[in-house]
């Protein structure tokens, strides 16, 4: 018997919870339970490595394979305006739906304060929290690669010249510019429509089977994705945990509700409003891919299998799904931008800094803004984190972003769910109001 993907995902994930766990008991015992418990956690390690960068290494060749050979299938760029303001307007009705939603809950829950104060323990747990060299280095990459003091219009313009690249092929050498290779990649698929179609047919055949070899490549690394899920999340129970969990647990709660509202409540309400479908279909068809994303964190590696789930199970076109999904794995980060919001105005109670409405709203902006910049992958919220707290004036942002950072992979995975089941209900909706028939045993 054939056992499916997502449940072989879901054993792997579980066994590999029970293993860390197990290794947790293990390793605080000095001896030699310690040497192999460490020799187990490094091999995860590099296998867990090692599907990633399967993963990632596919996207460059997928995505620009996958826009140009659905943008030329669209015959023409009128429809291609349509698609572009549809997506562009769904992406930030939904991203600033999760905001308002964390603002609320953040407010109500208030998880940074104690009778009405700012909680002082967990000051003192931000304060004496001893930041790992690993975590040391990754805020110095953020406040590299983020311009702290950015306002409002630096994240705006910011925005467009990273879209438009300056070179398209270190576009493609770079993680965070994505952004650029889409543009790129969607400029030249529109000027092929525009040529003659004899001009351009070789051209068109090519990308078209380049792209089916892509999708080929991405069943053969997902048949993998029991091995690899479990090789990264040993690594992930073994080490996280300690003191801030404790003491953070009201924060954890606030993130994870709002969280669990957003992609639980609003966004099957949305498409069920929107697309005419039964939401519980919508979760059976993205199974795999959110597995993926909770498991990796990283909603670009997770690229590939959202464009499969959505493409194979829920019968979204090539067209619509190769242009919405690797634009949302690049700029539509629902879950991660109420985290933003979440994280900012927490850190805010704890330092006991009064934030009236119209600095709150500044936080929605900077939230809706920065989350298009996030790249897809681990703890990327960080700079975004950094930017709205230094430009809202809030004091000690380096030693709570430290601090959170040292929380942050479970809220992370499931943030990246999130933000990967966002991409696959617009693709849906999408989908629906060009009139193609997705999910067809849906009890509309
Ligand atoms: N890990 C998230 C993603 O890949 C980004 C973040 O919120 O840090 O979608």
């Amino acid at each position: 018997m054939k056992i499916k993907a997502h449940w072989q995902i879901l054993i792997s994930l579980v066994l590999a919870t029970l293993m860390g766990l197990l290794f947790r008991s293990m390793g605080k015992e000095p001896g030699s339970a310690t040497d192999f418990v460490n020799g187990v956690v490094a091999t995860c390690e590099v296998i867990g490595k090692l599907f990633l960068n399967l993963l990632k290494m596919i996207i460059v060749p997928l995505v620009v394979s996958s826009v140009i050979a659905g943008i030329t299938s669209l015959h023409g760029v009128k429809g291609f305006g349509r698609l572009l303001s549809k997506t562009a307007g769904f992406y930030a009705l939904t991203s600033l739906l999760a905001i308002c939603l964390g603002l609320v809950l953040v407010n109500v829950i208030q998880p940074g304060l104690v009778d009405g104060g700012p909680n002082e323990e967990i000051r003192a747990a931000f304060d004496n929290h001893e930041a790992t060299d690993a975590e040391k280095a990754k805020v110095a990459g953020a406040k590299v690669s983020g311009n702290e003091q950015a306002g409002f219009f630096d994240q705006l313009s910011g925005f467009f010249i990273r879209m438009v690249p300056s070179n398209v092929v270190s576009a493609a050498a770079n993680n965070g510019q994505m952004l650029g290779l889409i543009f790129f990649s969607l400029l030249f698929a529109i000027t092929m429509t525009r040529l003659p179609l004899p001009q351009v047919a070789p051209l068109r055949d090519i990308f078209v089977s380049l792209n089916d070899v892509m999708i080929k490549l991405t069943q053969g690394i997902m048949a993998l994705a029991p091995i690899g899920v479990y090789a990264l999340i040993v690594p992930v129970v073994y080490e996280t945990g300690g003191g801030l969990f404790v003491s953070l647990g009201k924060y954890f709660f606030t993130v994870l509700l709002a969280l669990g509202i957003h992609m639980f409540v609003v966004m099957p309400l949305v498409i069920r409003v929107l697309a005419g479908v039964n939401p519980w279909d919508h979760f059976r068809a993205m199974r795999t891919a959110l597995l993926t994303a909770f498991s990796t964190a990283s909603s670009s590696a997770t690229l590939p299998v959202t464009m499969r789930c959505v493409q194979d199970n829920a019968g979204v076109s090539k067209s619509t799904s190769s242009f919405t999904l690797p634009l949302g794995a690049t700029v539509n980060m629902d879950g991660t931008a109420l985290y933003e919001c979440v994280a900012v105005i927490f850190v805010a109670q704890v330092m006991g800094v009064d934030m009236p409405m119209a600095a709150q709203f500044m936080v929605v902006i900077s939230a809706l803004l920065t989350s298009v910049g996030v790249a897809g992958i681990p703890s990327a919220s960080l700079v975004a984190i950094m930017i709205i707290l230094t430009s809202s004036n809030i004091p000690g942002a380096e030693t709570a972003v430290v601090a959170l950072l040292a929380v942050d992979r479970l809220l992370d995975m499931s943030r990246t769910a999130v933000n990967v089941f966002g991409d696959s209900c617009c693709a849906l909706v999408i989908a629906k109001s060009e009139g193609e028939k997705v999910l067809e045993n849906s009890a509309s």
